[in-house]
């Protein structure tokens, strides 16, 4: 796949809203920038403006999840950094200023992952088009420096980022991702084709916090599937002596063992 250009701003005849789809933010988390890829053949935008970016073209050639830096934790108002992502970011971010939405494309890299919404509360209108069975919110108090985060500063904008399921399987995903493009652009009126939105009934998770791995000594009491409900009082994982204890109605979320050492081995999530 040859991307020519990284950055595409389409017009619509008539005025309305600017909106950005991300896709690439992690280079190797491919479902979304097949999808960009695709829509771009023959996407007619009837009203506003749209951009389609593919966020991080560096690590999307190279499929890797970034080059030097995190950039889904490089959209920060005083950013400084020097890395390429740092700059790349900075760039984006003057994008993201001008626009009232936001879709930005991700993907596990947890087999077997669930599909999910990450957006909060002023955006649940538009996570409700999606055809994704949960919602999480609460991601901008853990993980700062993220593309929704950035947008959520600004009042009256909206942003969802979408897992759309393993990594591994982005061939597949690519089907969700192209679809909830096209709700999208149509949830702000920016295409003429019609695309259903998604009735089906959303569980809505509050992610609470991230545990980060403290030793190599560090294990899953066993395999966890995202958002599988725990039971209270269960032993989620054992760090050298420490336990993690599941609390009530929580559930896990991006469990990962192999993980360096002071990076997150998993989220806590509590189902509403
Ligand atoms: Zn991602």
């Amino acid at each position: 796949m040859v991307i020519k250009k990284y950055i595409i701003k389409k017009i619509g005849a008539e005025t309305g809203k600017t909106v950005a789809v991300f896709c690439g933010v992690h280079g190797n988390e491919k479902a979304g920038v097949y999808a960009v890829t695709e829509v771009l053949k023959n996407i007619k935008i009837k009203k506003g403006i749209v951009y389609f970016v593919y966020a991080n073209p560096e690590a999307i050639k190279k499929n890797v999840r970034l080059v030097r830096k995190n950039l889904n934790r490089c959209f920060l108002k005083n950013n400084r950094g020097k890395t390429l992502e740092d700059k790349r970011a900075r760039q984006l971010m003057k994008i993201l200023d001008q626009c009232d939405g936001l879709l930005d494309l991700h993907a596990s890299n947890v087999e077997k992952a669930t599909p999910f919404v990450i957006c909060e509360k002023h955006s649940y209108k538009l996570a409700e088009i999606f055809d994704v069975g949960i919602v999480s919110s609460g991601w901008d108090r853990i993980e700062l420096g993220a593309t929704d985060g950035y947008m959520n500063k600004r009042k009256g904008a909206v942003s969802v980022g979408i897992e759309c399921g393993y990594a591994g399987e982005s061939r597949k995903n690519k089907q969700l991702a192209k679809k909830s493009i096209l709700q999208f652009l149509q949830f702000f009126g920016c295409i003429n084709q019609k695309v259903n939105f998604s009735k089906r009934k959303q569980k809505i998770i509050d992610v609470i916090k991230a545990i980060k791995k403290k030793t190599d000594d560090f294990y899953f009491t066993k395999k966890r599937i995202d958002f599988t409900p725990l039971k209270a009082g269960e032993i989620i994982a054992y760090d050298s002596g420490k336990k993690y204890v599941a609390g009530k109605n929580e559930c896990i979320i991006f469990a990962n063992a192999s993980k360096k050492i002071g990076e997150e081995a998993f989220i806590v999530g509590k189902n509403k």
